[in-house]
């Protein structure tokens, strides 16, 4: 019976033994008790293993879940490198297209811009005054046509003459007829015009820097202006042009600007219209002299101020 008792204690103590949580004097208990109890000693041995498996087989558990939590760690790292890349690639793809815009319609503008036929009229409205200004160049022939239109009064004036090849920098000997609301009519017959003003080449960008710069800022969408294709170009800033204000419509065709309004807002607007070629001798007709005041440059000028002091 005694045996039977010692048995079950030792058994019931056998699983702290074996992970040596016992004291001392229970391990001489039982180690004393084992040596004379081969039914014990054999349990001692069976529990060993037990707690052998159970513990190897928690600790795969954790290396399981330790496996499970890298391949999900390098599967969100993957996910994140393919993110950037998207992104990179992204802007690689948008910025060269931009930049191939940008370049194409810069070539066409050059190409234009040496065409010395044209007919460019260019309305401009700010500041509640309405222009309009119109252009006709042949050669050295040149007609200037400029309406203003302020406080209901209509100002025009036509411009016609040659190009002075006697100086090196630009400028036309000119017969200036001035119509202030058809009251006032008056030939200035020793008129002179600087530049002329032609097609310009807005999206111009000095080198591949200057076009990269431009095409990372710019913002280009297609839109149409009056039936025509066209690029929308805005936040285009160039080392020669600066921070445009304002968004420029470009013919998709001619690469010129043909519209833009500052910051999209209707009390600046800018449409100019591009003809090339057509210009002819009798776009030099200069108009019936007889109803006009002539004048020389220096008399009128003389008159404004006599005029402003009454
Ligand atoms: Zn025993």
């Amino acid at each position: 019976m005694k045996e039977n008792r010692d048995c079950k204690i030792v058994r019931d103590l056998l699983p702290n033994y074996i992970e040596k949580l016992t004291d001392e004097e229970t391990n001489k208990y039982i180690e004393e008790h084992l040596n004379s109890c081969m039914e014990c000693k054999r349990i001692l041995e069976e529990t060993k293993q037990k707690i052998e498996i159970e513990t190897k087989e928690s600790d795969k558990r954790k290396v399981n879940g330790f496996k499970k939590y890298n391949r999900k760690l390098r599967a969100l790292r993957i996910i994140l490198v393919l993110i950037v890349l998207i992104i990179v690639c992204t802007f690689i793809i948008t910025t060269v297209r931009k930049m191939i815009i940008i370049n194409n319609l810069s070539n066409l503008a050059e190409e234009y811009k040496n065409i010395d036929n044209y007919h460019i009229t260019m309305y401009n409205y700010s500041d509640g005054k309405f222009y309009k200004d119109e252009t006709y160049k042949m050669g050295d022939k040149v007609k200037v046509i400029n309406v203003i239109v302020e406080n209901g009064e209509i100002t025009t004036t036509i411009s016609i003459g040659n190009k002075n090849n006697d100086v090196e920098y630009e400028e036309y000997n000119t017969h200036e007829y001035i119509n202030i609301n058809n009251d006032d009519k008056i030939l200035l017959t020793d008129g002179k015009w600087g530049t002329i003003g032609g097609s310009d080449n807005v999206l111009h960008t000095e080198n591949l820097w200057d076009l990269f710069k431009c095409a990372v800022k710019a913002r280009i969408e297609e839109r149409t202006f009056k039936g025509k294709n066209c690029y929308y170009v805005d936040n285009f800033e160039s080392n020669e042009r600066g921070n445009t204000l304002e968004g420029m419509y470009i013919d998709k065709e001619t690469g010129l600007e043909i519209y833009s309004n500052k910051k999209n807002s209707e009390e600046y607007v800018f449409e100019t219209v591009y003809e090339f070629n057509t210009v002819t001798e009798e776009d030099f007709i200069e108009p019936d002299a007889s109803e006009y005041k002539t004048m020389t440059r220096n008399e009128y000028y003389t008159s404004l101020v006599e005029e402003s002091e009454k």
